[in-house]
């Protein structure tokens, strides 16, 4: 199959101008535990920025609408396809870096989020297939993602970044969880990031690729 063939299968990646490498991103009306914590005033979710800005335009709101769709058919029979597809993409990039950007590493969920054990086992089969790209997996699916690691090890190329719920919540709790290989946590600060943890407020990645590591994370409330 050719590229553009392979980009059809999955619906295509997302643009991101922060963050260094390729993305993909979900609509965020479809975030489960998101959705439901978008209605507590206080929680991370409620000004999530999938909401606003760039991700408001039509054309963005149709490409996220539309990797959700081709998602779904990975889900409901076509996973193989789907995952054959995404695995050949991430690593004709690696070699080929058509878009220029550092290939090596890749983000899922600039928006969105997990949508299943489904989804989880797609990720991770994609992650498998592609052993020389460093995967970023954030999500505020912290139940789903400690079922998974139940029966599973996170492969060494993943970090599944677990994240509070709330705005300025102690990280004590996540960093704990987060001791199992493979996971790393995530908060959100306003004025005093919370202990132990890298504080972001960070515009754009540049050089930083601290958060494909193991190290809790919080990043600024913008
Ligand atoms: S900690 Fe580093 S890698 Fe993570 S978002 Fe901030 S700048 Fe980017």
């Amino acid at each position: 199959m050719t590229y553009a063939e392979n980009l059809e299968v999955i619906g295509g990646f997302s643009n991101t101008s922060k963050i260094p490498c390729l993305s993909i991103g979900m609509p965020t009306k479809y975030c489960i535990t998101g959705s439901r914590a978008s209605k507590t005033p206080g929680s991370i979710c409620e000004g999530c920025y999938g909401k606003k800005g760039n991700y408001k335009f039509p054309a963005a709101e149709r490409a996220a609408e539309r990797r959700h769709e081709r998602l779904k058919h990975g889900m409901n029979g076509g996973r193989s396809r789907y995952v054959d597809a995404f695995s050949w993409l991430l690593n004709y990039e690696l070699e080929h870096n058509t878009k220029h950007q550092d290939t090596k590493y890749f983000r899922w969920f600039d928006i969105g989020d997990i949508q299943g054990q489904d989804h989880m086992d797609i990720i991770m089969d994609i992650v498998k297939r592609t052993p020389g790209v460093k995967h970023w997996i954030p999500t505020k699916e912290v139940r789903m993602v400690m079922n998974w690691v139940l029966n599973h090890t996170v492969p060494k190329n993943a970090v599944v970044r677990i994240s509070n719920l709330k705005i300025d919540q102690s990280m004590d709790i996540v960093r704990r969880m987060a001791k199992i290989p493979g996971l790393a946590a995530a908060g959100v600060y306003t004025e005093t990031p919370q202990r132990y943890a890298h504080a972001c407020s960070a515009k754009v990645c540049a050089d930083c690729r601290i958060c494909w590591s193991e190290k809790a994370v919080t990043y600024k409330r913008k």
